[in-house]
């Protein structure tokens, strides 16, 4: 059946004789000229797409044509962000989902079979680590968790037990730990191993030259950037993102149009963003590391870090994370975060405002005591996410709060 009657827009516009009740479902198309581009790309908040009859969509639907057809699959908005993103990463595709999360178990659940085996890590995100440890392990599928800095062990691990991937993060979150990522993939391709980064912390325009073999990130932090949308990014070849995009697809975690136009506008200060972010970050460590009442302050881009000349080869700059431990330790760090005023207590990353999760909310309570002291988490470690404030303010914010923390 053809579609309402094509209306232009201007004086020539056809009025046909449907009740308005009618008309509502069928409102009348507006073409836009081809030469008269809109400059940003408008939303295309549509679930279905149309073509002139049912062998043009079936000529789609086998392949034969370009097109879109259901938004779960893909749509023109998440298409746009795609492209984007691959290129910022450096690789050829992308795929799309509805938060950071979901690309973990989007990725895992596609690439993994019963009887796989994956080597990740203790310093990883909570949820990855559930994931792995917990869901995976419900299909029969089999892990190994070490220390990120355990390099003997993951050149062991590879060599000993046939493995499918690898999944790791750097830096790793809260006390930005680096993974020797030349050492990760060279050995995970002798072995025969996927490489999979989580590269949320460390951004698009890192580690991409790199032979990772996937990338995921959490558009939920740095590439929306404010705040107030979620979404999550699978990057990678042609080939393994096509591979993964129909398992994917049926799995439905699809990202709405409206959370990828916002993603896509935020990307448009993302650089200016993380510049100014990993600027105040490497302030604020080193107002940290001199204050007398610190005893010891995690931040990649501090000469003291165990592993700044590792942070320096692989990375463009140092991240907006800064983690830290007071002298005393849980009481200390949790005074201290009640008495910041422009640090909202909270988790996530990424946002232009500055925020503090203090000892009492910080991951790890599900750690065994050997896998929270390789962790670094001590009982008083307070883990900051720096913002594009203006840094005196945030200096002098801590300031004050590491004041109260001691009284
Ligand atoms: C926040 C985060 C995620 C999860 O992202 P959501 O968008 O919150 O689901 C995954 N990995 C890392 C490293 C993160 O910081």
């Amino acid at each position: 059946m053809r579609q309402a009657q094509r209306f232009q827009c201007g004086p020539g516009s056809i009025i046909v004789p449907l009740m308005s009740n009618t008309f509502v479902n069928h409102p009348p198309e507006v073409e836009v000229p081809a030469d008269n581009r809109p400059l940003v790309a408008p939303i295309y908040q549509s679930v279905k797409f149309a073509f002139e009859g049912a062998s043009e969509t079936l000529r789609f639907l086998r392949g034969d044509r370009e097109g879109f057809f259901y938004s779960r699959n893909t749509n023109p908005t998440l298409r746009q962000l795609e492209l984007t993103l691959a290129r910022m990463q450096g690789r050829a595709d992308c795929l799309l989902v509805g938060s950071g999360v979901a690309t973990i178990a989007a990725t895992l659940l596609s690439l993994c079979k019963q009887g796989d085996h994956i080597l990740a890590f203790v310093e990883s995100y909570g949820p990855t680590r559930y994931l792995v440890q917990h869901l995976l392990a419900r299909y029969g599928v089999t892990h190994t968790l070490l220390s990120i800095e355990d390099l003997a062990g993951i050149e062991r691990v590879l060599q000993q037990t046939p493995t499918r991937l690898v999944l790791f993060e750097s830096p790793t979150n809260p006390v930005t730990k680096i993974a020797d990522i030349e050492h990760l993939t060279t050995h995970a391709r002798r072995a025969g191993a996927l490489t999979v980064m989580d590269n949320t912390f460390a951004g698009f325009h890192n580690h991409g030259g790199y032979a990772v073999d996937i990338f995921l990130h959490s558009l939920t932090k740095y590439a929306s950037g404010h705040g107030d949308v979620m979404g999550g990014a699978i990057i990678s070849s042609d080939q393994l993102i096509a591979g993964m995009r129909k398992d994917v697809v049926s799995m439905g975690p699809t990202l709405d149009p409206h959370a990828a136009f916002l993603i896509q506008r935020g990307l448009r200060t993302y650089f200016l963003r993380y510049e100014r972010e990993c600027a105040n970050a490497l302030a604020v460590a080193e107002f940290l590391r001199r204050h007398a009442r610190i005893k010891r302050v995690f931040h990649p881009g501090l000469e003291g870090h165990p592993q700044h000349l590792l942070a320096k080869r692989q990375m463009k700059d140092f991240g907006a994370v800064v983690s830290f431990e007071l002298n005393g330790g849980f009481e200390e760090g949790n005074r201290f975060a009640d008495a910041l005023e422009l640090f909202s207590t909270t988790s996530s990353v990424g946002s232009t405002e500055s925020l503090v999760m203090p000892p009492q909310l910080l991951g790890g309570q599900e750690y065994t005591p050997a896998q929270r002291e390789a962790s670094l988490i001590g009982r008083g470690t307070v883990r900051l996410s720096i913002g594009i404030e203006e840094i005196a303010d945030l200096i002098a914010d801590l300031a004050q709060a590491l004041d109260k923390a001691f009284i």
